[in-house]
């Protein structure tokens, strides 16, 4: 399989890959910053101002999460899982292993 398509646009593979590799980050970031504020509010040390700016961080990586995590052909959401060898319509294939 050749890695680098002539038309310049990514396989569907390649971009549920890419997906992948984002919705990993958004939540090890989420994990690096929630770790804390969970401490903070068992402590009972959470400043009532950093509700707001943690909901709307929390909001924003749902909303993310919903735009990122799809099917790069169809647009279908996926689900818990990370792992896919087929899309959620069940027409493209995202893994090719
Ligand atoms: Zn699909």
């Amino acid at each position: 399989m050749n890695p680098v398509q002539p038309t310049g646009k990514p396989s569907v593979p390649e971009e549920f890959r890419a997906r992948q590799r984002r919705q990993k980050i958004l939540a090890f970031g989420l994990f690096v910053v929630m770790t804390p504020v969970l401490v903070a509010i068992k402590l009972r040390r959470l400043s009532i101002s950093w509700v707001i700016p943690i909901v709307v961080l929390i909001l924003g990586a749902m909303v993310y999460s919903l735009k990122n995590w799809r099917c790069p052909a169809c647009q279908k959401v996926l689900g818990r899982s990370w792992n896919y060898q087929i899309c959620p319509a069940g027409k493209e294939t995202l893994e090719n292993r």
